[in-house]
């Protein structure tokens, strides 16, 4: 018998506990959901609505007990979640830096 790994789409099975779209109430879509992110408890899924293209991030907790949820409206879409994700925060000093670099007025010369 092989061995099977549902873990893998077990977060499929959370979007029914996410549901429905807040804004027009339109049943979630597997089809439109896609996970851009996962580790041993969490999966980050991308969510665009079928009927009001609203996106909606959510982020599943698959823990020992059950599932939790939690989510947010975005108006960024998969390929700019998969662009922005992943990349290294913005440091104090590289802000700093940058404020240096227009109040020296470098930055418009060249
Ligand atoms: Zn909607």
């Amino acid at each position: 018998m092989l061995p099977t790994d549902k873990s893998q789409d077990s977060w499929r099975l959370a979007l029914k506990y996410i549901g429905r779209c807040p804004l027009c109430n339109e049943d979630y879509k597997q089809e439109n959901a896609e996970l851009f992110d996962k580790n041993e408890t969490s999966n980050l899924v991308h969510i665009t609505c079928n009927k009001c293209k609203i996106n909606f991030v959510a982020a599943i907790f698959l823990l020992g007990q059950g599932i939790s949820t939690v989510g947010a409206l975005t108006d960024l879409s998969l390929d700019d979640i998969k662009k922005i994700h992943g990349k290294e925060p913005v440091t104090a000093d590289e802000v700093i830096n940058l404020h240096n670099l227009l109040q020296s007025g470098d930055f418009f010369k060249s």
